[in-house]
């Protein structure tokens, strides 16, 4: 019944490798960032200001969030792909910072978590929604190389947009995320820190077996 928890900046490589572990441990993963990616998305289209907490509050109240296989649905639509862009990276940055939505969030979370066997994913899982977690990485990497991956995502997803403006876009989140009161982004003390810089994904796989494994806990 373990739980592992997979926390950094933007770009620092936790959804590959989040993934790619879940799955070469048999355990459900669980992308954080999507939850408050799928908030923005509906306040925004429902013309809800992501920086007024009085409205982002009661929107939680209507708010149907669900996860089905690697799709997050909001009210009964998939908005897995909607969420991507970089303009939500931006309002869900915004929309993270309002207490009452990360409570209610928080709660969703750890009932996910009341299953065991989970690799949560997000800025706040070590310190804050799983604070007992059997183990738990904080993943770094310089802010040019997390641009570069960054920009390899959007333009995939056909989204065209310069290097330059994703790299300040970055530094401007992470300055956002890590200054907030609550849950800012941080390592928690017992976290192990993986400068993801010029490492592939199975490198850092390789890095957090070692550490699973030698513990022995993993069901
Ligand atoms: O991880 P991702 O880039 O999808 O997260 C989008 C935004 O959601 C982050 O910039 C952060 O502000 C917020 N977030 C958070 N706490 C989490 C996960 C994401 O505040 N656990």
């Amino acid at each position: 019944m373990s739980i592992i928890t997979i926390d950094g900046p933007a770009g620092a490589g936790k959804s590959t490798v989040s993934k790619k572990l879940a799955r070469r441990l048999g355990f459900t993963y669980l992308d954080t960032g999507a939850m408050y990616r799928a908030a923005a998305w509906f306040a925004r289209s429902r013309g809800i200001d992501c920086r007024d907490p009085k409205t982002v509050s009661s929107m939680c109240h209507g708010l149907d969030l669900h996860f089905e296989g690697k799709h997050i649905y909001v009210n009964g639509k998939d908005v897995s792909h909607l969420i991507r862009t970089q303009e939500m990276d931006a309002l869900s940055s915004a929309i993270s910072r309002i207490p009452e939505l990360r409570e209610w969030l928080t709660r969703i979370q750890r009932k996910i978590g009341e299953h065991g066997n989970l690799v949560a994913e997000g800025r706040d899982m070590g310190t804050v929604v799983f604070p007992d977690a059997d183990f738990k990485f904080f993943l770094v990497a310089s802010a040019e190389e997390r641009a570069r991956r960054r920009k390899i995502q959007l333009d995939s997803s056909g989204e065209k947009v310069l290097y330059e403006n994703i790299l300040l876009q970055i530094k401007a989140r992470d300055q956002a995320d890590a200054s907030r009161s609550v849950a800012p982004l941080r390592p928690a003390p017992d976290a192990e820190i993986i400068d993801t810089t010029g490492l592939d994904v199975d490198s850092v796989i390789e890095i957090m077996l070692a550490r699973i494994e030698g513990k022995k806990v993993v069901d």
